[in-house]
């Protein structure tokens, strides 16, 4: 059937239905707003589709595999098979139902969806044609608008992503059959999490960095630790490398990196995985309808209550900057749709945690100690190694510390970094407490269940007091 072009208004248009997008719509709702929601693809956006939730999926499934067959120590003599389709299978049922969970969502919210390409054709105004072939399009008039658009992998140039030799994240998330080798360009999130995946499902695994450390963004001793385990697993890495062209060697595709005097490297691998960052989603837009021009990295600057330049239209998730996170994208989502409803709302970035699900993962939030010092604090910091924990030893997984920084003289929780099992769910402890004001004797005296990797958190926040009981004080 073909629809003709019709027009309708909106209080709150939203467009793109990831994280932020499908929470600023719902919140929208919720808050009495009429709202669209314009989603061109699959609901959920690169999180669910292709982003969080799969990587997250492989990582588990790999990481079992991996424990599984290296379990001698705890007397288990096992070997697992993977059967590439089977996990395929299960990680797109995960999916499917988050993602049909979204859509739900949306509409118990009284969310009006659209599913098309939109762009702006005024000051108020946005066109969206229809998805698919031949099913017109739309124009919709709105008060307030809310761009969600994401972001996409950048493509090095002559590197275009083909699902076959030359992979993007979404291509290394769906192969039907473990690669015998792979070489990955790039050791940031995407680069090390997706080698700890391969190499544990049995890939032959190089890394090329052109800086000279994994997760560049990351304090060097957090770093040190995630590509000592990485090496471990098998991984080589070499640093200092910037992949410059790529042809055919037999079944192989041979990579040529070059080191920054021009040195010339040559990497042959059967697939290649380019994760060299991403780059926001908004030249499709048509931005200049509406009266808004990128910046310079093309996303779009926004305040803090997630306005862009324009009072009637805000920018929120990987479209309006770094860190590009899911959990940043929500609580974007969430502000701006509270701001457009009037209610008095703003954006506080202090307590940002990121985590990557490495292996061991990394988890971090508010100040380094640097940062602490740079910000003018006399910081004191707390360490607690994981090897020191029961907990982490009765799991096999010892790699790693937790690390606390504080105000000296107030005692006020003002970062810390997480190395180790379950450094993910770990770091929330300090979330909170930072966002809560508390100080290094809340978080020390809060009794944690024992044995609990959540005590080392305790244990950390003690040793900065130098009253720690399960390690040398400083
Ligand atoms: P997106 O999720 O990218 O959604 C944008 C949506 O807009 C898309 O659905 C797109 O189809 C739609 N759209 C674009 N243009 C238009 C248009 N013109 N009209 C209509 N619709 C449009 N973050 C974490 O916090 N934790 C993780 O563990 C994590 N893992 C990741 C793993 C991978 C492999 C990748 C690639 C990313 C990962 N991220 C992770 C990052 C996370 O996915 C993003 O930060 C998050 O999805 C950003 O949300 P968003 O709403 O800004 O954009
Ligand atoms: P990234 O920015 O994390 O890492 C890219 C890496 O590629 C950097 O280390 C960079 O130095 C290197 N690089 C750049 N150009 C290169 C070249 N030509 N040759 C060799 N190395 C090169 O980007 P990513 O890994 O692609 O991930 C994109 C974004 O997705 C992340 O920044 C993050 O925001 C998000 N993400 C988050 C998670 C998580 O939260 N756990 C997981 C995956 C992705």
């Amino acid at each position: 059937m073909v629809v003709g072009d019709v027009s309708t208004g909106t209080e709150l248009l939203v467009v793109g239905g990831g994280p932020g997008g499908y929470t600023a719509a719902i919140r929208g709702a919720q808050l009495g707003l009429d709202t669209t929601l314009v989603e061109m693809d699959a609901y959920g956006g690169t999180c669910l589709n292709v982003g969080c939730i799969p990587s997250k999926a492989y990582i588990t499934a790999a990481d079992m595999k991996h424990r599984v067959e290296d379990a001698e120590e705890m007397g288990i003599h096992a070997r697992a098979d993977v059967d590439m389709i089977g996990l395929k299978t299960w990680k797109d049922g995960v999916v499917d139902q988050l993602t049909g969970g979204v859509e739900k969502l949306c509409k118990a919210n009284g969310v009006n969806l659209i599913e098309g390409r939109a762009e702006f054709a005024g000051e108020n105004k946005v066109r969206v044609a229809h998805r698919g072939e031949g099913q017109g399009s739309e124009s919709v008039e709105f008060e307030h608008a809310v761009v969600a658009t994401g972001s996409r992998p950048i493509e090095i140039p002559d590197f275009e992503f083909d699902g076959e030799r030359i992979l993007s994240s979404t291509g290394a998330l769906d192969l039907e059959s473990v690669p015998e080798s792979l070489l990955v360009v790039g050791a940031g999130y995407i680069g090390m999490e997706l080698s700890t995946v391969y190499a544990k499902l049995g890939t032959d695994v190089t890394v090329v960095e052109m800086l000279d450390q994994v997760l560049p963004g990351y304090e060097a001793d957090v770093a040190r630790i995630v590509r000592k385990r990485a090496e471990e697993l098998g991984v080589e890495f070499h640093f200092g490398q910037r992949a410059a062209s790529w042809s055919v060697a037999g079944d192989d595709t041979r990579v040529v990196t070059e080191d920054e005097d021009g040195e010339e490297y040559r990497h042959d691998a059967e697939k290649v995985l380019v994760a060299v960052g991403r780059e926001p989603v908004t030249d499709t837009l048509n931005l200049d309808a509406v009266g808004l021009e990128p910046n310079e990295g093309g996303f779009l600057e926004t305040d803090d209550y997630a306005r862009t330049d324009l009072e009637h239209v805000f920018a929120v998730g990987d479209v309006a900057g770094e860190p590009m996170l899911a959990h940043k994208a929500i609580k974007e989502g969430e502000v701006a749709a509270e701001v457009a409803a009037g209610e008095p709302s703003a954006l506080d970035y202090q307590a940002v945690p990121a985590a990557v699900f490495t292996d061991p993962e990394v988890g971090t939030v508010g100040m380094t100690e640097a940062e602490a010092e740079a910000a003018g604090f006399d910081p004191v910091v707390g360490r607690m190694p994981m090897g020191a924990s029961g907990r982490a030893l009765t799991l096999g997984e010892t790699h790693g510390f937790v690390r606390v920084v504080a105000d000296d003289e107030s005692g006020f929780v003002l970062g810390a970094q997480i190395v180790g099992p379950e450094a993910s769910e770990l770091i929330a402890e300090f979330g909170l407490a930072i966002e809560m004001g508390a100080t290094l004797e809340d978080v020390a005296a809060t009794i944690h269940t024992h044995p609990t990797l959540g005590e080392a958190v305790m244990e950390a926040a003690m040793n900065a007091r130098g009253e720690a009981i399960h390690t040398l004080n400083r």
